[in-house]
């Protein structure tokens, strides 16, 4: 395996026994065998050939920001979509932008060159891939909204570009959550706004990211969806019930958000899986209603 990724990437780009905790902003996270950094759709094709050819498992990350990765060590390979693939041009008020660049770097880019409606964005920390897997949003935006059509690897290999409104785009939902799809590359449509303005909403909202979130913390952001059918999201449940700070190891509900899970310094998934379940269990008996991951899982747990 490893000759064959090093003659397909370079030896550079392909990481072996890897610990998860450095690509995931929990901090969580077993070592994965396999790690390739790509920078090109060639590169992806031929390791997702490979690895069918050697029937191995493999997982697709963007900058681990919305990821809980099991304590365990695991024999599969990992694909990271980073600043290796991360081209930014535009053209005609479109976008062209690959899937590795970061989210806010992207939002801030664009806020600065005078484009609107990013601004929700400039605090969002993942990749433009992990953006689009998510439909990632905040302060009333989502991706979908700024979005023409992305280019993906379809799960049979094939290279396809579909129009935005094909895609199925939802609640941090998307048709790529459904199909083992790798993002590439996205068009965006953009406009021209007044500059002063765009910039003074950047800054008060990333004031208000800072006051109310528990950004200096590892975390995978918003650890529950907003659950269906209710007026209160899910950290309004979680503080009425009272779990404010609460912990289980090193896991716990943030002092300054609930909706937020954070790691203490040693938490492992097995304590935020204990903690996640327990509010879920307790939610439920209190209030009837069911809370749902927005994390996504990789590994047995
Ligand atoms: C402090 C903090 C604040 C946050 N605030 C917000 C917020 O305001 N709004 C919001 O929506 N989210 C927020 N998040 C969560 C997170 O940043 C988003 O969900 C983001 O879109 C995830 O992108 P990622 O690249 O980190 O994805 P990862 O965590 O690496 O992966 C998440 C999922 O996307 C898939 N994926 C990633 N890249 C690709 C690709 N190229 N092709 C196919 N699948 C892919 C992975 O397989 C995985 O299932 C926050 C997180 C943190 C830590």
């Amino acid at each position: 395996m490893k000759n064959r990724l090093i003659e397909i990437l370079s030896k550079d780009r392909v990481l072996e026994n890897e610990s998860m905790k450095e690509h995931t902003t929990f901090k969580i996270g077993g070592k994965v065998k396999w790690m390739v950094l790509p920078k090109s759709k060639e590169e992806i094709i031929d390791v997702i050939k490979l690895c069918r050819e050697e029937n191995y498992k493999y997982e697709i990350i963007g900058n681990g920001s919305n990821l809980l990765v099991s304590d365990n060590d695991m024999d599969i390979l990992v694909i990271k979509i980073d600043k290796n693939m991360s081209s930014f041009e535009i053209k005609d008020d479109i976008l062209e932008v690959s899937a590795g660049i970061v989210f806010s770097t992207m939002a801030k880019k664009l806020s600065n060159l005078g484009y609107k409606n990013f601004e929700y964005a400039t605090g969002i920390p993942g990749s433009l891939g992990g953006a689009i897997y998510m439909n990632a949003g905040a302060y009333g935006g989502e991706i979908k909204e700024n979005l023409i059509s992305v280019t993906y690897i379809s799960e049979n290999g094939d290279l396809l570009e579909k129009e935005i409104e094909h895609t199925n785009m939802g609640y941090r939902s998307s048709m790529f959550q459904n199909e083992k799809c790798i993002i590439l590359s996205a068009k965006m449509l953009l406009e021209k706004g007044e500059k002063e303005e765009i910039l003074a909403k950047v800054k008060d909202l990333t004031s208000k990211r800072i006051a109310k979130q528990p950004i200096d913390k590892p975390s995978a952001g918003s650890t529950f969806k907003w659950p269906d059918g209710v007026e209160h999201t899910a950290a309004w449940f979680i503080e009425q019930y009272g779990f404010k700070g609460y912990k289980i190891g090193g896991a716990q509900v943030s002092e300054k958000h609930s909706g937020f899970v954070i790691n203490t310094g040693n938490a492992t998934a097995e304590d935020v899986i204990n903690l996640t379940n327990h509010i879920k269990e307790k939610i439920i008996e209190k209030y009837g209603v069911e809370l749902h991951l927005e994390v996504k899982k990789i590994g047995e747990f």
